[in-house]
């Protein structure tokens, strides 16, 4: 009953603030009705959810909800508001080493729990995260930011990973070898990896968790979950339901605080056997190097910059639909985000006016409000990267197009923007924007459109519009990218191995192929069976 009451308050809640770009109060003006509304609406939907059992602030080892050792907390922010939702314990290397202890111990059990078994827990989870859809979603809003629609679509595709995984705990299949030797037999086994390391970045606050925990969990192994201190009560909540479903007490660990001690304390750890991470390239690169000391199995999603090439022969209406998919999902800050658009000289002022006249119509606001397609940037330092990208561009020649500065919402809301004349050697075009820009480039060749889409060391998601099938095939293959969307915008599916090449990372997520990550395989030599 209460949780159906906090879906109505959120729907009561994004009727009440009802946003339309262009004509909008300043939320910088907190004394102003329309904030104080908001701020009184996220701060009763808060409590409705904890009312719930779904807003948790306090860490998960070994089953029970525990604080930091030493009492600090940090706060955790609704973007939209910059208002405090809750506390969550600030926890450093002493709580992360209980949580790696807690998960070996799970794992001699949950290891040998039937395939089945583990199968059935992980369904379960699947029904209680799709039957708290919408609070979850509340959530994600809540601390990310994201229009409420699509964030119910995160928890759609997050859920996924689960679902897919409780069928894919089943098929862990082994092999038997043709052996060389008349009296011998050779087997592969697959078995967990053994204690998982789970870090995770904000602009997806529950897929990028269930895409790890999902073939961790259906494999045999146990987790350690760090999510980012920016949106942990979505990654706290969908570890309070996978103990609802009866997942055991210690398989699913959730600790979080001081980013660099949780990570060195599960570098350092032997028990530790895999850190599978999301996030920045930077970041990436430091797990890289620390898990050199105790050789652990790694798998990296990395940062993106994705070319998104419309050639001349392109179905206009498609390729706006389909770049617009791909460059504003959660405002532009997503890995797989369209960073450049590059399109032939052809077709390029017709792309360039339907495009902006297609972005113009994006309505910015708080992601509880109706229609609202473009929530907030997750903080300012954010909000200082996109201003610095434009900058750079435009002081070396770029043409703003539409947009290209700070929403008249004040906080973290920047304008959708699209930018003219933008040149590969632009600062927006060599590393991600990670925000609502998109800069147009323009050229001339089939071999430039591939020269410049793969000038960089990024290889994660690309983008081709086009209706020639020889020109799909020859440019696919050309691209040096884990991920092509050909006349496609939006390609994540649970059941598609997503994952980049080159320094977007290593390893792959989901798929028959992303259970991979989480199993070794062992080779048996049976000898003497003749005697
Ligand atoms: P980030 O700064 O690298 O943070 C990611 C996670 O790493 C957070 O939990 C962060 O903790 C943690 N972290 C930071 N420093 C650490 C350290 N020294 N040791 C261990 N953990 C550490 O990235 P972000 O800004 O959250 O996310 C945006 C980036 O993620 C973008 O580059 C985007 O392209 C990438 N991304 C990639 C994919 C993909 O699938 N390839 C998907 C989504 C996002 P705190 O937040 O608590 O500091």
């Amino acid at each position: 009953m209460a949780m159906r009451m906090a879906g109505a308050a959120a729907r009561s809640a994004s009727h009440r603030i009802s946003f339309s770009t262009g004509h909008l109060p300043s939320m910088r003006a907190s004394s102003s009705p329309l904030s104080r509304q908001i701020t009184m609406d996220a701060q009763s939907l808060a409590a409705r959810l904890k009312t719930s059992g779904l807003l948790r602030s306090q860490g998960l080892i070994g089953g029970k909800w525990v604080d930091a050792y030493d009492g600090k907390t940090v706060k955790v922010h609704n973007p939209a508001t910059g208002e405090v939702i809750t506390e969550v314990p600030c926890m450093g290397s002493r709580e992360t080493k209980d949580a790696i202890s807690s998960a070996n111990d799970a794992f001699q059990s949950w290891s040998k729990v039937t395939a089945a078994e583990r199968s059935r827990h992980l369904r379960k989870w699947y029904d209680l995260l799709i039957s708290h859809k919408e609070e979850l979603g509340q959530l994600i809003t809540l601390e990310q930011g994201k229009p409420l629609k699509e964030a119910i679509g995160e928890v759609g595709y997050g859920a996924s990973f689960i679902e897919f995984f409780s069928e894919e705990a089943k098929r862990v299949y082994g092999d038997i070898i043709p052996a060389p030797l008349a009296d011998r037999r050779l087997f592969v086994l697959k078995q967990p990896v053994g204690v998982v390391g789970a870090i995770t970045p904000w602009n997806f606050p529950l897929a990028m968790i269930t895409r790890k925990v999902g073939p961790a969990l259906a494999c045999g192994c146990t987790v350690v979950i760090k999510p980012s201190e920016l949106t942990p009560l979505t990654a706290l909540a969908a570890a309070e339901l996978s103990l609802q479903a009866g997942i055991p007490p210690g398989a699913v660990n959730v600790v979080m605080g001081k980013a660099s001690d949780i990570g060195d304390s599960l570098l350092e750890s032997s028990q530790v056997r895999k850190i599978t991470f999301t996030g920045s390239t930077a970041v990436g690169k430091k797990l890289m190097a620390g898990a050199a000391a105790t050789v652990k199995k790694l798998s990296l999603e990395l940062g993106g910059n994705a070319p998104c090439i419309v050639f001349d022969d392109a179905d206009v209406d498609v390729a706006v639909k389909g770049t617009l998919a791909a460059k504003f999902r959660n405002s532009g800050q997503t890995c797989v985000c369209a960073n450049r658009v590059i399109v032939q000289e052809g077709i390029y002022e017709r792309f360039a006016t339907a495009f902006s006249k297609a972005v113009q119509n994006l309505q910015v606001g708080d992601g509880f409000s109706e229609g609202i397609t473009q929530g907030p940037l997750i903080n300012e330092a954010a909000l200082h990267k996109v201003e610095s990208f434009v900058e750079d561009a435009i002081s070396k020649g770029a043409k703003i197009l539409l947009g290209g500065r700070r929403h008249s919402l004040g906080r973290t809301f920047y304008e959708p923007t699209v930018m003219g004349d933008v040149k590969s050697d632009m600062l927006i075009s060599r590393e991600e924007v990670f925000g609502p820009v998109a800069p147009l480039l323009r050229f001339r060749t089939e071999e430039e459109a591939i020269h410049m889409a793969n000038d960089t060391n990024a290889g994660l998601a690309a983008y081709i519009f086009t209706s020639n099938v020889q020109r799909t095939w020859r440019v696919t293959e050309a691209l040096e990218y884990g991920l092509v969307g050909v006349n496609e915008g939006i390609v994540s599916t649970e059941v598609a191995p997503f994952g980049g090449v080159k320094q977007s990372g290593l390893g792959r997520e989901g798929s028959k192929y992303g259970i991979d990550e989480y199993l070794e395989l062992k080779y048996v030599c049976l000898g003497n069976m003749e005697h």
